[in-house]
C-alpha cells in the first residue's frame, strides 16, 4: 500500500486489529492492482469483493464492498477518495455498467463519490451529501505544508473534485443487478440519520455499513446545525431494528463497514436487546469513557460483536 498510518487517534480493540492483521498477512485471495496502489482487494464471494483502504483521518480503516451481478456491478461506500477507484472498480468488473451507493455520508464512506457521476443513498443521507459539494473536502487531512497528519500519502492523489448527482432513495428502494439479482436498501439510522444497509439477496449477506460493527457502534445523537436529530439516536436505531429482526430468514451474515466481516446475523437479536434496554434504562450502562472529541460515552456490551456507545443526548 502507497500510504502509511502515522496516527491511529481511535485505539482499536485487540480482536478486530489482530483479525484484520491475519487477513491481511494470509488471506490468500487478496490482490493489490497497480491502478489504484492506495487499495487492497479481498474476495470474500465468487461474484462479492471487499475493498480495503486505509483511514485518512485516524479512525478506523474503512471497507468498501464490490457486488458484480449478471448485468451491473454494484459499490458500496467509496472510502476517502485517495487513489483511482474508479479506475480500480473498472478493471475488477470489466467496465460493467456500475450504480454507486452509501451507507452513510461520513468522510471515510464518501469522499470518494465525485470520482463517479451519479450516486444512491437513503433520501435523509442526500442533503448531508449535498452539504460535502466542494472541492475542500480533503483539507483538514494535511497540515499547512501539505503533509498528511493522520495518514501519510501523495496529496496528488486525490482525484479532483467533481460534481455529482445525488439519487435519493426510499426506504426498501430496490437495486436491479440484472436477471433477478436483486440489493435492497434498508435504513438503519442512529449511527448517522440516513445511515442505510444493502442487502444481497442473492449472497444472503446484509452490508451494514456502521450499524454493526466489531468494535464501537457509536450513536452520539444531533449533529450542531444539521437536520434529523431525531435518527442519530438509539431509540431510532431500535425501531428499526425490531423490523429487522423479523427478516433473519433472509441473509446470513453481516459485512460492515469497518474491521472483522462475514458475521453471523444472531448478533442482530443481541443487538436489539441492547438497544431496548439503553432505551428503557440509560442509567444501566457498563462503562463510561471519552471520545476523541472529548464528549463523555456510555457503553453497553453486545454479545458476539463488541460494543454500543451512546450519549444522554442520543438516547431519544
Ligand atoms: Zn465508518
Amino acid at each position: 500500500m502507497k500510504s502509511k498510518v502515522l496516527v491511529q487517534r481511535e485505539p482499536i480493540e485487540e480482536l478486530s486489529k489482530a483479525y484484520m492483521k491475519e487477513l491481511r498477512l494470509y488471506n490468500k485471495t487478496k490482490r493489490e492492482y497497480d491502478v489504484d496502489p492506495y487499495a487492497e482487494v479481498f474476495r470474500f464471494r465468487d461474484n462479492v469483493y471487499g475493498i480495503f483502504t486505509h483511514s485518512a483521518d485516524g479512525m478506523g480503516d474503512p471497507w468498501m464492498y464490490l457486488i458484480i451481478g449478471p448485468e451491473k456491478a454494484m459499490l458500496i461506500d467509496t472510502s476517502f477518495g485517495i487513489g483511482n477507484l474508479k479506475g480500480l472498480v473498472d478493471e475488477i468488473t470489466g467496465g460493467m455498467p456500475l450504480i454507486v451507493v452509501n451507507t452513510h455520508s461520513s468522510v471515510d464512506h464518501s469522499y470518494g463519490n465525485c470520482q463517479f457521476d451519479k450516486v444512491y443513498c437513503h433520501k435523509i443521507t442526500a442533503p448531508f451529501l449535498e452539504m460535502e459539494q466542494t472541492p475542500h473536502l480533503w483539507d483538514f487531512l494535511t497540515d499547512e505544508n501539505g503533509n498528511g497528519i493522520w495518514l501519510d500519502f501523495d496529496k496528488n492523489d486525490i482525484i479532483p473534485f467533481k460534481k455529482y448527482e445525488i439519487v435519493s432513495c426510499e426506504n426498501h428502494h430496490i437495486f436491479h443487478l440484472g436477471d433477478d439479482y436483486d440489493v435492497e436498501l434498508i435504513w438503519l439510522p442512529g449511527h448517522h440519520a440516513g445511515h442505510t444497509g444493502f442487502l444481497d439477496k442473492k449472497s444472503r449477506i446484509l452490508f451494514c455499513g456502521d450499524s454493526f460493527l466489531s468494535m464501537r457502534v457509536g450513536i452520539n445523537g444531533p449533529r450542531p446545525g444539521k437536520p434529523y436529530g431525531e435518527y442519530f439516536t438509539v431509540h431510532a436505531f431500535r425501531d428499526e431494528l425490531e423490523k429487522l429482526v423479523l427478516r433473519l430468514d433472509e441473509f446470513d451474515t453481516l459485512f460492515p463497514g469497518h474491521f472483522i466481516v462475514d458475521i453471523a446475523n444472531t448478533v442482530i437479536p443481541n443487538m436489539l436487546k441492547v438497544c431496548r434496554d439503553i432505551v428503557d434504562n440509560p442509567e444501566n450502562y457498563d462503562y463510561m469513557s471519552v471520545d476523541t472529541r472529548g464528549r463523555e460515552q456510555k457503553f453497553r456490551f453486545v454479545n458476539g460483536l463488541g460494543t454500543i456507545a451512546y450519549r444522554d443526548v442520543s438516547v431519544k
